[in-house]
């Protein structure tokens, strides 16, 4: 299996630190807001990423965090008039069935940020007793970049460019900094934020320091995985790296991944252009699964241009592998329980090439849309090569083999069945013919066996009316 990794701008052989598992951890989003679509796209490409390597047999240990205190957060609550963690548990709240409505499987672990206040403490504590940070006079404590050696080689800046640019960007208030570049570990609160005592002021963490504490907190001080939006790779995970490595001496994630931009018609998202969709506003005008096949249908260090035709694009394409499986089902129900016959087992022999090609595809740093290709194909294998007269051994490997990649996707191809509008009719006149004579059991059950389909019933002054729930 090769993945892209930032660090060394190569595609490398991934090596687990322990064979058979993968330890990952990827930054979450900052909970003030509904997520955006921007925001669904690392979930979905990295949930992913954890289904193939469960698919190659391993274990994953998936740790993603919710930023639960913030500028944003707290100006919002402000706003409100009410405290942060009101604003932070709701989204939080949100952002998980978002997630759930994708398909996107919880993490092993959703640690937050002001839960995990002790740790960032401790590793502060050690960066300035080692020398790595120090404390301002107002309280604030900054990390000293020029300390740690290899600072730049993720986002692969040379420090003296990057003090360069910095010298003029000096801002007020951080004139207390030894060096343009350093960066808050700790800062002091201001009135009405939330804040935690610490030996250096009352206050509250910077960002980085949040991240290096949590994947040490779950993962331990070395990992496999560590991955997030592209966006990140400067400054946050440069930081990150520069926090962990000096605290822990060791180095501290081998692979990050991250994912390329979703724009909307070719222009950054952002709210004030009135550009910017929040996944809610998505998934009321499509099935989630359009959202999450689209996502997929690019490459993840692509950028990924979101429109109005490409979601019907995809809308389609994930309608044929639906279609597919719908026919399968048919067959299947109808399907002789018999011995395969030697043509079909040559024919399954024949349709493994597809699964092959996905794992390819996969294997070639997680290349989803060559993977769905190797669906589409597996797709117009099983339209020609099925019909009433296959077994039903044979239906059901195939349905196995279609089930299994799509389910890598997280895609679900096994729909409820619906009921047709004919047979919802047909079982209303019966129960309208129960009532009549009085078998009140009778014209509940029906009632009952309708609502499980999804099917709800209102008894109106002009008959029974019914609508999908
Ligand atoms: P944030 O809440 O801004 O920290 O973002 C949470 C995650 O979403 C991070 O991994 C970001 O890199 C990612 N992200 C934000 N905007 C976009 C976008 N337009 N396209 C892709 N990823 C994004
Ligand atoms: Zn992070």
């Amino acid at each position: 299996m090769k993945i892209y990794n930032t660090l060394t701008k190569k595609k490398e052989e991934f090596v687990p630190i322990t064979p058979g598992e993968v330890k990952m951890y990827v930054c979450g989003p900052t909970v003030y807001n509904l997520i955006h679509i921007g925001n669904a796209r690392p979930m979905i490409v990295f949930d992913t990423v954890r289904r193939y390597f469960e698919h190659r047999g391993y274990k994953v240990n998936y740790v993603s965090n919710f930023t639960d205190v913030d500028d944003k957060i707290i100006k919002k609550a402000i706003e409100e008039g009410v405290d942060a963690d009101v604003i932070s548990e709701r989204y939080i709240a949100e952002c998980k069935k978002d997630m759930a409505s994708l398909n996107v499987r919880p993490a092993t672990v959703h640690p937050q940020a002001t839960q995990e206040i002790c740790g960032m403490l401790e590793m502060i504590q050690k960066l300035i007793d080692d020398g790595h940070a120090y404390v301002a006079d107002d309280g604030t404590v900054y990390y000293r970049v020029r300390s740690f050696r290899d600072y730049g080689k993720l986002s692969h800046k040379n420090l003296d460019d990057l003090e360069g640019g910095k010298r003029s960007l000096l801002v007020s208030g951080e004139d207390q900094k030894e060096d343009p570049l350093d960066f808050v570990l700790w800062k002091p609160k201001k009135e009405g934020e939330p804040y935690w005592e610490s030996p250096w002021c009352n206050g509250r963490p910077g960002w980085h320091i949040e991240c290096s504490v949590m994947s040490k907190k779950y993962l331990g001080d070395e990992i496999d995985i560590h991955a997030g939006g592209e966006d990140l790779i400067f400054p946050h995970h440069e930081n990150e790296i520069a926090q962990s490595e000096a605290a822990n001496g060791k180095p501290f994630a081998h692979y990050w991944m991250h994912n390329a931009f979703l724009n909307i018609d070719n222009r950054k998202m952002s709210k004030s252009a009135g550009n910017f969709f929040t996944v809610r506003d998505i998934i009321s005008k499509y099935d989630p699964q359009v959202l999450r096949f689209f996502m997929l249908s690019a490459h993840y260090r692509s950028p990924l241009n979101f429109s109005a035709e490409l979601m019907e694009a995809a809308k389609n394409g994930l309608e044929r592998i639906l279609t597919a499986v719908s026919n399968l089902n048919f067959l299947l129900s109808k399907a002789e329980d018999r011995e395969m016959t030697e043509e079909e087992k040559k024919l399954l022999e024949e349709a493994k090439v597809y699964t092959t090609r996905f794992d390819e595809a996969m294997d070639d740093d997680f290349n989803t849309a060559d993977a769905i290709a190797a669906i589409f194909e597996l797709v117009k294998f099983i339209n020609t090569n099925t019909n009433g007269e296959s077994s039903k051994a044979y239906l059901s490997a195939l349905h196995e083999q279609i089930r299994e990649l799509s389910d890598v996707c997280g895609l679900i191809v096994d729909q409820k069945e619906e009921m047709l509008d004919a047979d919802i009719e047909k079982l209303i006149e019966e129960r309208q013919a129960a009532r009549k004579a009085k078998d009140f059991a009778r014209a509940d059950a029906i009632r009952g066996e309708l609502l499980e389909k999804g099917i709800v019933l209102e008894d109106t002054r002009e008959g029974v009316k019914w609508k999908r729930a």
